[in-house]
């Protein structure tokens, strides 16, 4: 017999199939082995067992050893493996590395397997006193203890800290107890309190409405808009639970940073063991474990961010993905991939429902469902009849005008003191981290910036230094230019650092947290200042888009953007719409129980016509004005970006890159014209990123050029060089 194995080896060059002799074991596809390759030895995966091969006999090697008992890539997962490779031009290695935990390889994390002892059948419903002697009360204890109170066994480690350790041997040399190796799982989060609240309420008509069309549905797609606040996650909960009741498994997926204890306390009480989780924060053990509780069917239920998507259940149900506008569901690094795509695949695979849920949809999505590809779900109304909150613009050029320079209008300062004095909450979002954003002298026009990265630098207060945000680099504080010698510095725009030390000054007694990339470095931490807030241990929250996402705190009445104006003047087609998106789900967290929440918007901008649809809650409106203009500019959904980018720390190599994948570009376009709206290479915004030079060529293209698209992929791929990065992505989510 032959294996037919690709080596756990990233390289374009050994992307391809090695034939090996099974050397007498007992492989199936889907196994891990170790094998020799060339002078060493490699892991491999199996994809293929087969009668005969092609390989001369002389040359045929054999597999060292097998590292898997059983099968850890499904039939499934083989599929997609095929669909990822031919439509996304992913390396085959890159995605079988997505469909397993990374510490599996390499064999650095194994199951933990302990000793487990169960009673022998034969001897279960037998009077004891046949077999045990009268006196010998510590067998009689085991006997009891197993056969009353640990019918399905126990952990010998465990017996033997309460019971007698010679009585157990005993049995287990007469046959009445059984010892085997059973596999014990790491549980994440196992102290975490369950609630006791599970299905307490009734559901409003248009959460009824949303169960009943997904529960009676199969192979289809749903978009559930609901407004913030509308008990979307109710209706996710009984569409698994109603999966499940059909022997169906079930993903939900969320952005990472909203995965917090909340939503896991939520999954926990309702699905208790039946629920793996998954994400980067978990540690490598208790990672590997919850894939393999979906591989062995331990667990029917994934709730996870991204990656979850690969979990390898079988028979899906429904597919979840909350928050659906989020960004991170595009991975942006190799392997890239869009989440979307992956579920809509796995929902034709399984017959099983998707479900997209947000209250600010994005462009492509909703235009699909009113385009007939999704079924539209709506929410309109927040539970028990709460009222969004009421949003106030507030124009920040009038402000200054009247002599206040502050980052803070007199109405957010006023609205704080009111909240805080009245012993609610307030959350405030500055979307731009560290104290100062960059550092520029008042003489001679320098700005601080990296030796690295094409960018500024920002003054972060707490270590006193100037970091790089792109490559993490660390310099010292300027005192006085480097270029003219003067000691007139000027600090750019406040970040949050700034922001929780102006709060701290403003208002002495109440407590501040941060909630940023830099104060939620540390494992847990991200959990500990979400819990400190919710058991109001602080009065104000101060944070980056790290806030805006899925946190329901009851006592949070006001809410402030302070710079509503940072990504809407980003030089990209969907800045408009990310700025809908998110200071409507920040303002979303105010007044989300029974006190009425207000939001402060602070804008330079405010006649922007997004802001009037960010107060009406007004998400349909917003999406007619934007789609016209989309039409009008043909951008997509009316178009496909597809966007080349080549890196390399060798400007003039990268160059050629470039040269050679545009022209190969241009003789598909000569024959194909028509599909071709623009065409061109340059620089990228960012020029340089950690020491390597960035060019890129973009590509707009018209819907229907799938096949236009897939050339100018495979022309990337034919021009792949050595030490030079180059890849092709459709619709990116970032043009710098
Ligand atoms: P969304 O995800 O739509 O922003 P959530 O799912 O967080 O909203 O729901 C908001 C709150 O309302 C949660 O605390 C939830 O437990 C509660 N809730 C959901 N459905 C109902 C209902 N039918 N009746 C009362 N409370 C509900
Ligand atoms: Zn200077
Ligand atoms: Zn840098």
């Amino acid at each position: 017999m032959y294996a037919e194995v690709i080596m756990d080896i990233a390289a374009a060059e050994v992307d391809r199939i090695f034939d090996y002799d099974c050397g007498g074991f007992d492989i199936k596809r889907g196994m891990r082995v170790a094998v020799p390759f060339g002078r060493t030895r490699a892991e491999g995966f199996v994809i293929g067992i087969k009668d005969s091969t092609d390989v001369p006999a002389e040359k045929i090697r054999k597999i060292t050893s097998v590292l898997d008992k059983t099968p850890i890539i499904t039939d499934e997962m083989f599929a997609l493996l095929d669909y990822m490779r031919t439509k996304m031009h992913i390396l085959r290695v890159d995605i079988l590395r997505l469909f397993i935990p990374a510490a599996m390889r390499g064999g650095r994390v194994k199951e933990l397997t302990r000793q487990l002892a169960v009673l022998a059948d034969e001897y279960r419903d037998r009077n004891p006193d046949e077999f045990i002697r009268k006196g010998a009360l510590a067998q009689r204890e085991l006997y009891d203890y197993l056969s009353i109170d640990k019918p399905d066994g126990e952990y010998v480690s465990e017996l033997n800290k309460i019971l007698s350790a010679g009585a157990l041997r005993n049995f287990a040399e007469r046959g009445i107890v059984r010892i085997t190796d059973a596999e014990k799982r790491r549980v994440p989060y196992a102290d975490l309190p369950v609630s006791e609240e599970i299905e307490n309420f009734e559901l409003t008509d248009e959460q009824k409405r949303a169960c009943d069309a997904i529960g009676s549905a199969s192979g289809q797609t749903f978009l559930l808009l609901g407004v913030t606040g509308s008990g979307k996650t109710e209706v996710y909960m009984r569409c698994i639970k109603k999966a499940l009741s059909r022997g169906k498994t079930a993903i939900m997926l969320v952005p990472e940073i909203s995965l917090t204890p909340q939503m896991l306390r939520g999954f926990r009480s309702r699905f208790g063991d039946d629920v793996a989780i998954l994400h980067s924060a978990l540690g490598q053990g208790e990672k590997f474990d919850e894939w393999r509780k979906c591989l062995t069917g331990e667990a029917r239920v994934v709730l996870g961010a991204r990656s979850a998507i690969f979990a390898p259940l079988k028979n899906l149900g429904i597919i979840i993905i909350d928050e659906e506008h989020d960004q991170s569901y595009v991975s942006e690094r190799n392997p890239r991939y869009v989440t979307h795509k992956i579920a809509e695949w796995r929902k034709q695979y399984n017959d099983a429902n998707l479900v997209l849920g947000s209250a600010t949809p994005s462009m492509e999505t909703y235009y699909s469902a009113k385009h007939g590809k999704a079924e539209l779900l709506e929410l309109t109304g927040r539970v028990n009849r709460r009222p969004l909150p009421e949003v106030r613009i507030v124009n920040m050029c009038k402000e200054a005008l009247r002599g206040n320079r502050s980052i803070f209008s007199d109405e957010l300062t006023s609205g704080l003191r009111e909240c805080i004095d009245g012993g609610n909450q307030a959350m405030l979002f500055l979307n731009r981290r560290g104290y100062a954003s960059y550092v520029m002298c008042r003489m001679c026009g320098y700005v601080a910036k990296c030796e690295r990265c094409d960018v500024s630098l920002v003054y972060h207060r707490e270590e006193n230094r100037l970091k790089c945000h792109y490559c993490g680099n660390m310099y010292a504080p300027l005192s006085e230019c480097p270029e003219c010698g003067s000691k007139f510095i000027k600090e750019g725009y406040v970040g949050t650092e700034k922001v929780a030390d102006m709060l701290s000054e403003m208002f002495p007694s109440a407590g501040v947290l941060r909630m940023d990339n830099d104060s939620t470095r540390t494992k847990g931490a991200h959990a500990r200042i979400l819990g400190e807030f919710g058991a109001k241990k602080a009065d104000i929250l101060v944070g980056t888009q790290m806030i805006a996402k899925g946190h329901d705190f009851p006592d949070v009445t006001l809410v402030g953007i302070l710079d509503a104006d940072m990504s809407l003047h980003v030089a990209d087609y969907r800045s408009v719409e990310r700025t809908f998106q998110l200071t409507t789900q920040v303002a979303g967290r105010a007044g989300r129980a029974s006190s009425p929440g207000k939001v402060i918007l602070q804008t330079h901008t405010p006649n922007h016509y997004v802001y009037n649809y960010v107060r009406n809650g007004d998400y349909k409106g917003f999406y007619e004005k934007e789609i016209n203009l989309r039409e009008v500019t043909k951008y997509p959904p009316f178009s496909k970006i597809v966007r080349v980018l080549v890196c390399g720390k060798d400007d003039e190599k990268a160059g050629g890159v470039l040269k050679n994948i545009y022209e190969r570009i241009s003789a598909i376009k000569e024959s194909r014209n028509e599909k071709f709206i623009y065409l061109a290479y340059m620089r990228a915004p960012l020029r340089k990123i950690m020491d390597e030079y960035r060019m890129q060529i973009l590509a707009r293209l018209v819907t229907d050029s799938d096949d236009v698209e897939d050339a100018i992929y495979t022309a990337v791929d034919e021009c792949r060089v050595a030490g030079i990065t180059s890849y092709a992505e459709t619709n990116p989510i970032k043009l710098s």
